[in-house]
């Protein structure tokens, strides 16, 4: 499995092309918009799009997916269930934000422990609430490489402000399915440039170390005068 990353839309939303090279076959992760450009770097490679991977369904990521699938004839999988409503109001959505979005159904909603598979390869799928509630994440244990979405980036954590969001879930995810991985895992962000989970442990002023044992003493804190 090889890979490539396209920012699109005006969000610069992190679009994920990935490969098999023995077959060539491709899965696009989050095709949110300008879907030229994805369609040009598949024709650049000579690859052919089997798949559509949605991470969850914020129309910048999910918005492009429905019009991708039938100018390529991929087949659409992901987000989880949780994230339907979502995805039946990204077109209003959309339109609100500036960008052109379509409302779809997946050919498959996937749950925690469920593989994807294109060509010769198989992705793991990771449901990672918190960011919203549908939200998963796709690992290739080959390459130790992750794809996130807007749950963890470099530096910073996903928004869990808006309706759908939950801080302690977000936290929850982050430390026990993403982080659980292992240190040497790779993973490309919904927004902005690349890191690893071990990175993000040792600096990661949300979710590293020192600010989880901080947050764990307020939980802890919390807990007791309640009591
Ligand atoms: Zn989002
Ligand atoms: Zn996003």
């Amino acid at each position: 499995m090889d890979f490539a990353v396209l920012p699109v839309t005006r969000y610069k939303m992190n679009c994920s092309i990935l490969w098999c090279e023995q077959t060539l076959r491709a899965a696009v992760i989050d095709p949110g918009g300008d879907l030229d450009e994805i369609l040009n770097f598949c024709e650049l490679m000579d690859l052919t799009p089997e798949l559509a991977l949605v991470t969850h369904g914020h129309f910048d990521h999910a918005g492009g997916a429905a019009r991708f699938a039938a100018q390529t004839g991929a087949r659409i999988e992901g987000p989880h269930r949780g994230d339907a409503h979502l995805l039946a109001r990204l077109g209003d959505l959309g339109a609100q934000y500036g960008v052109p979005a379509q409302s779809f159904t997946p050919a498959r909603w996937l749950d925690h422990g469920d593989s994807v598979h294109f060509g010769d390869v198989t992705l793991s799928v990771l449901h990672c609430p918190g960011h919203c509630r549908g939200h998963v994440a796709y690992f290739h244990e080959g390459r130790r490489q992750a794809f996130v979405g807007d749950i963890l980036f470099r530096g910073t954590i996903g928004a869990w402000e808006h309706a759908d969001g939950d801080l302690a879930t977000l936290i929850d995810t982050i430390r026990n399915r993403l982080f659980a991985l292992g240190d040497d895992v790779a993973f490309v962000p919904g927004h902005g440039p690349e890191s690893r989970f071990g990175e993000e442990r040792r600096s990661n002023p949300f979710v590293g170390d020192a600010a989880y044992a901080r947050w764990q003493a307020r939980l802890a804190l919390q807990t007791g005068s309640s009591a």
